[in-house]
């Protein structure tokens, strides 16, 4: 069930510029869009480098991926994009039409619709919140729209108006002549901050920005198994997207606290455990913590220091809900420190009747001991 490297989904390595990152996506894209591709895996093989895609060609996605991998939990809950099929794109047209130049010109139209941006929350968990998952209500303070003026910016009863300088577009255009034809500058209006609006009545409530700030509190499920650096994209629940654009998502990081006792690793915990010599030489039922309550674990007689134990299922689920990790557990024999004149003479004796009887892991032990002490 494991995802396969995204670099790999597209063919490229680790360094791979955005400009091949783009190219690789087009043509694949084309490849495997189910509108031209009728073999059987075309739809999962054209999600599959969607995803790369939109993964690799976002900066702050891709750094987080190079960083942790396929981390994002939200991943295990129907996909990437989250709204199923092939969510942001319309069709066939679509796609490369923003590829193309067809839709270019309308991505800098300041009156399109645009999305929201998406916003960051680090979360601090303890190690048991962490494994069990939980249900929480956060703060964010984000962006929303201005109520006064719904998000115009200008004074109730008044409009925004065109910007001269661009007449809307928003952008400025300089022509300059050259041998070889016309060099079109396109620069963004500084009028209007490439908006194509002018507003001269500015509503109060939000300074002509048509939006304010807010504290907004809203309820997330973590769920069992995230790790330290894992995020969950809570969708739709970023700031406000512009010209009635949908919201961004909200990337909810998690910083996972350390526990005194286990230690984790993917979805195995590891700890380890002191017994005596006694338990360790004659054998014994130990109990040992773990995370889902305590365990009985039996130590066979003979049992030597760093001896491991595994406690198959009682780890941490999985984020993906792929089972349930292990907990491995590490004999640690502990040596007494104080001993009372009767246990000396006990051990004097014991030591005695040891000397005849070195047993066969022992032997080879102090046989490579002595190599060692040669030199060899
Ligand atoms: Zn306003
Ligand atoms: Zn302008």
């Amino acid at each position: 069930m494991s995802k396969r490297d995204y670099y790999e989904v597209l063919g490229l390595d680790k360094n791979a510029s955005k400009e091949e990152i783009k190219k690789a996506y087009r043509k694949l894209s084309k490849k495997y869009h189910p509108d031209i591709n009728k073999e059987a895996d075309a739809a999962d093989k054209f999600k599959e480098v969607k995803e790369a895609y939109e993964v690799l060609s976002d900066d702050q996605k891709r750094d987080q991926y190079d960083r942790f991998g396929h981390t994002d939990p939200n991943q295990g809950f129907g996909g990437f994009g989250g709204d199923g099929d092939f969510g942001g794109f319309g069709g066939f047209e679509d796609i490369f039409s923003t590829f193309f130049g067809g839709g270019s010109s309308r991505r800098r139209d300041p009156n399109a619709p645009r999305q929201g941006a998406d916003l960051q929350y680090t979360m601090t968990l303890t190690f048991k919140e962490a494994v069990f998952g939980k249900e929480t209500e956060i703060e964010i303070p984000r962006e929303e729209t201005c109520d006064t003026c719904h998000g115009s910016g200008a004074k109730p009863g008044t409009q925004p108006e065109t910007c001269s300088h661009c007449h809307g577009s928003g952008q400025i255009n300089t022509e300059q002549n050259t041998p070889f034809g016309k060099i079109v500058n396109r620069r963004v209006c500084h009028y209007c901050n490439g908006t194509g609006k002018m507003i001269k009545n500015k509503c109060k409530t939000c300074g002509g920005t048509g939006k304010v700030k807010k504290r907004r509190r809203i309820n997330v499920k973590i769920p069992a198994g995230v790790d330290d650096g894992q995020q969950l994209r809570v969708s739709g629940q970023g700031e406000p997207g512009v010209n009635g654009g949908p919201a961004g998502d909200l990337y909810v990081v998690f910083h996972v606290r350390e526990h005194e006792f286990f230690e984790r690793d993917g979805d195995d915990i590891y700890c380890e455990i002191p017994i005596t010599f006694a338990q360790a030489a004659l054998g014994d039922e130990i109990e040992v913590p773990t995370l889902h309550g305590k365990v009985k674990l039996k130590v066979p007689a003979g049992t030597q220091t760093g001896t491991k134990f595994r406690l198959r299922g009682k780890g941490v689920p999985n984020v993906r809900g792929y089972g349930t990790g292990d907990q491995h557990i590490h004999v640690k024999v502990i040596t007494p420190t104080k001993l009372t004149d009767k246990q000396k003479q006990l051990l004097r004796e014991f030591s005695e009747t040891e000397g005849s009887t070195p047993d066969e892991h022992n032997e080879s032990f102090i046989d490579k001991m002595k190599k060692a002490f040669k030199g060899e």
